[in-house]
């Protein structure tokens, strides 16, 4: 089988797994109790924090851990919306491909009187930094833009959007739980004041993850209880699962130029071998893209059908993010690049995994090719567009 599915999960990295086993064993005392046998686990939980922090250059102190991403997003975006709404700054801007994490975050923010601006990503599935710069306002509390998208993998100019922010005095928050782990990240370099991320996207547990947040930035609780995490969350910490989200990051940080160089060519290789698929187009910046990720429109076929019968060929993919499978509606990721309903129906999403080979990449042109093709035969609109009945779009 083919897992070309690693945007939705990955597969826990050997290491990972081996922390994680270690640490679910002996080491059961809370962190919270002073005897040794919970300062144990409070020394995994502490180099934990360090090796995270490292990871991302940012000092211990400024992370967070929380059950992965989606609640990192929520925590940011809520914090930073009460912190302007204490001077009076109700505005925040995004862009319309975000997560539903920050989208549905968003949406309630609106509804508790936030305003909030959805920036366009134009065809190329990139979010333009002078855009962001007009958009500010007098009470802009927020930017939250995300650093690489999980449906088409583009990555923004996260470094001029957060330099931007700096200058006009806004907070930038970024969830960057698809760039952590498989793209260079550093908070400083990148003038990041907040940022997402989850174990589960690059080879640890799920239901970890972290949210930076940087010195003097006053988060809101979601959870209440104990003092745990400096009293912003709430709740016994999971250690094994914490410790082993920073195992896989540390490997994934650094072996971050080994994959890239062995995933571009791979990724390029299937990216031409589609292209050859006649009425199809690639979604998404081809330049600027995270090694892993692959996505294409193709026009007259359903993706749910091509995944089914991609999957009875042992391949593994998506139409479109894990959450909006099995729903009708068409990827709001695509329709913010402009694919209309029809064509962004025929979605295919291929992220690949650091162990795919040059044979996986020829089965996996081949397949497609074949399915697609397959397809088409005994689709009513193939049909008419090959009748000259309407347009072809691709
Ligand atoms: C997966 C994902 C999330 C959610 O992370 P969880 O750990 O599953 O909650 C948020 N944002 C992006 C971009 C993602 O890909």
């Amino acid at each position: 089988m083919i897992y070309a599915d690693n945007a939705a999960t990955t597969k826990m990295s050997e290491a990972a797994v081996n922390t994680m086993v270690s640490l679910i064993g002996d080491t059961y005392g809370n962190p919270s109790s002073l005897y040794a046998f919970g300062q144990k686990a409070k020394e995994a939980l502490e180099k934990a924090r360090e090796e995270v922090a490292e990871a991302i250059g940012a000092n211990p102190r400024e992370i967070l851990f929380t059950s992965g991403g989606s609640e990192a997003d929520n925590q940011a975006l809520i914090s930073a919306a009460k912190l302007g709404e204490k001077k009076g700054k109700k505005h925040i801007i995004s862009t319309a491909f975000e997560h539903h994490a920050i989208l549905h975050t968003l949406k309630k923010l609106e509804e508790e009187g936030f305003e909030v601006t959805l920036l366009p990503v134009h065809e190329n599935g990139i979010v333009r930094p002078e855009e962001v710069e007009a958009a500010i306002k007098e009470d802009t509390a927020l930017v939250t833009v995300m650093y690489a998208n999980n449906e088409i993998g583009t990555i923004q100019p996260i470094r001029e959007i957060g330099a931007i922010c700096r200058k006009h005095g806004v907070l930038f928050h970024t969830d960057a739980v698809q760039a952590v782990g498989h793209i260079k990240v550093n908070v400083e370099e990148d003038n990041i004041d907040l940022l997402s991320a989850s174990g589960h996207k690059f080879h640890g547990p799920k239901g970890t993850g972290f949210l930076y947040a940087k010195k003097g930035i006053k988060l809101t609780n979601l959870i209440e209880g104990g003092a745990q995490e400096r009293g912003k969350r709430a709740g016994t910490e999971n250690v094994p699962g914490i410790a082993a989200m920073a195992t896989a990051l540390k490997e994934s940080v650094e072996n971050l130029d080994a994959y890239a160089a062995k995933l571009t060519p791979i990724r390029d290789k299937i990216i031409a071998g589609l292209k050859e698929i006649p009425h199809s187009a690639i979604n998404g910046d081809e330049e600027s893209r995270v090694p892993s990720n692959i996505n294409f429109c193709f026009e007259g076929i359903e993706g749910e059908s091509l995944l089914l019968l991609l999957d009875d060929k042992g391949i593994a993919a998506s139409s479109g993010s894990a959450c909006t499978s099995g729903s009708l509606d068409p990827s709001h990721v695509l329709l913010a690049i402009g694919r209309v309903h029809d064509v962004a129906h025929g979605s295919l999403r291929l992220s690949l995994g650091e162990d795919i080979t040059d044979e996986d990449a020829d089965y996996i042109i081949k397949s497609v090719k074949d399915v697609v093709e397959y397809l088409r035969g005994f689709s009513p609109v193939w049909r008419d567009l090959v009748a000259g009945k309407g347009n072809f779009i691709l």
